[in-house]
């Protein structure tokens, strides 16, 4: 997102090149990594409602494909800029990488606001942005999926135009759409189980009962909500969510002491995960300035919203009971934050294992999809559970064994697998 003297793509730049120099990695590699591979960039025409025409602004970054055809979201968002999308392009190559799945890494972004766009209009987009791209994505090539404010309708609409265009049946070419229509059970809470399949793991290596922890949300959407149900179903208590608020244009922080009910708060949240103030103050919430959530007294913090939220003006606001934070988020801490985590000794589950576990189920998606035959739920989350469970298992080994922060170690996986991947091919 845009946000003065902040840009993702520096940030993912500095963190690799950080890891490219521990794992002296030679300068050609470097330089192939540093940038995605390929971009597009194009506008979309809209017929609005009312008759006049809008154009919005559409982009599609491929990082890397050497290890599989490029994977990623597209975000639909009002602040939404080619470099959050470079970035975020960059954060799934590495994601894909380190819980070794067979794709690479792409992103896509439209600045546009959902909150003041019709369904019809939104529909327009989805089209108008496959009718720019369709020739470049594709089941062996780039494979889309929902991100911030893109939901399955989305993917479904932007699937019906891609076979439209190409002519024939293609469910591989885009993941995260509706069971029924070749969507696979359990991609919609792939994404927060899988974060809390690492956070339970994390407390495992920590010897912490889950039972025992109490927990902060910053952010109440897809991700903030799975990753809740299955955190109190594990015995964790949350006590604090943050949710963005489109009316007042800020977020605000709902705390309740002794627990949240979960699907007492979900009753008074429309589907962009707004929770409604009033309803919450009957419900007993205290409500908060947005940044709260930071500076809870728990034991573990949550970021599940966007980038740039744990900074150097904000880390040292996070109190010395917490001792894990999950990024649910892509990108929410900066290098700046980072080295204070470290140096406090706080267990970070970098972004990009962490939050895998939705790109891990549309990779499961796009199997049974080109398979054409479907799994059963529990057949897609117990895979699930497996693969990341690996991963952290991997990741977390590599940090003790060498003394890395996890964050690095998830990096050095990461990027070793994809320079070698570039290597065997003869890239570099
Ligand atoms: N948008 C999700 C992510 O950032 C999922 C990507 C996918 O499923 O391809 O990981």
């Amino acid at each position: 997102m845009a946000d003065k003297g902040f840009n993702p793509f520096v940030m993912a730049q500095t963190q690799f090149d950080k890891v490219a120099e521990l794992l002296n990695l030679d300068q050609g590699t470097r330089e192939l990594l540093r940038t995605p591979l390929r971009e597009y960039h194009f506008s979309i025409p809209v017929r609005m409602d009312d008759g006049a025409t809008k154009v919005f602004r559409g982009f599609r970054c491929q990082h890397n494909d050497a290890r599989g055809p490029n994977k990623g979201g597209i975000r639909f968002h009002p602040q939404e800029t080619v470099d959050t999308v470079r970035a975020l392009s960059m954060w799934m190559t590495w994601k894909c990488a380190c819980v070794d799945i067979p794709l690479g890494g792409g992103k896509g972004g439209v600045i546009c606001d959902p909150h003041n766009l019709s369904m019809h209009e939104q529909e327009q987009i989805c089209r108008g942005f496959m009718r720019q791209l369709w020739k470049n994505v594709g089941p062996v090539n780039d494979i889309p999926a929902p991100d911030v404010m893109t939901s399955a309708q989305h993917m479904l609409w932007m699937l019906d135009e891609y076979e439209t265009l190409s002519g024939g049946h293609a469910p591989g070419m885009i993941t995260g759409k509706p069971v029924g229509m070749g969507g696979s059970l359990g991609r919609t809470e792939a994404t927060g189980f899988g974060v809390v399949f690492t956070l339970r793991e994390a407390l495992k290596d920590l010897e912490i009962k889950p039972e025992a922890t109490t927990a902060a949300f910053q952010g109440f959407g897809n991700v903030a909500q799975y990753a809740m149900r299955l955190y109190t179903q594990l015995g964790g208590t949350v006590i604090a969510v943050a949710s963005w608020d489109n009316k007042d244009q800020e977020s605000h922080t709902f705390r309740k002491t002794d627990g949240i009910d979960l699907d007492k708060l979900l009753e008074i949240t429309d589907r962009f995960g707004e929770i409604d103030k009033d309803k919450a103050k009957d419900q007993g919430f205290e409500i908060l300035p947005g940044d709260a959530w930071i500076e809870q007294d728990v034991d573990v913090l949550l970021p599940c919203a966007l980038e740039n939220q744990i900074t150097g003006e904000n880390v040292n606001k996070i109190s010395d009971r917490v001792k894990v934070i999950v990024e649910g988020a892509n990108g929410p801490t900066t290098p700046e934050a980072d080295a204070v985590l470290q140096q406090r000794n706080i267990f970070v589950i970098p972004d990009f294992l962490a939050n895998a576990g939705g790109v891990t189920c549309s990779y499961f998606e796009q199997v049974q999809s080109n398979m054409n035959y479907y799994w059963t739920r529990d057949e897609v989350l117990g895979k699930l559970d497996l693969k990341m469970t690996d991963a952290f298992v991997a990741v977390s080994e590599l940090a003790a064994k060498k003394n890395l922060f996890m964050r690095d170690a998830a990096y050095v996986i990461a990027i070793n697998r994809v320079a070698q991947a570039c290597k065997d091919r003869g890239w570099c």
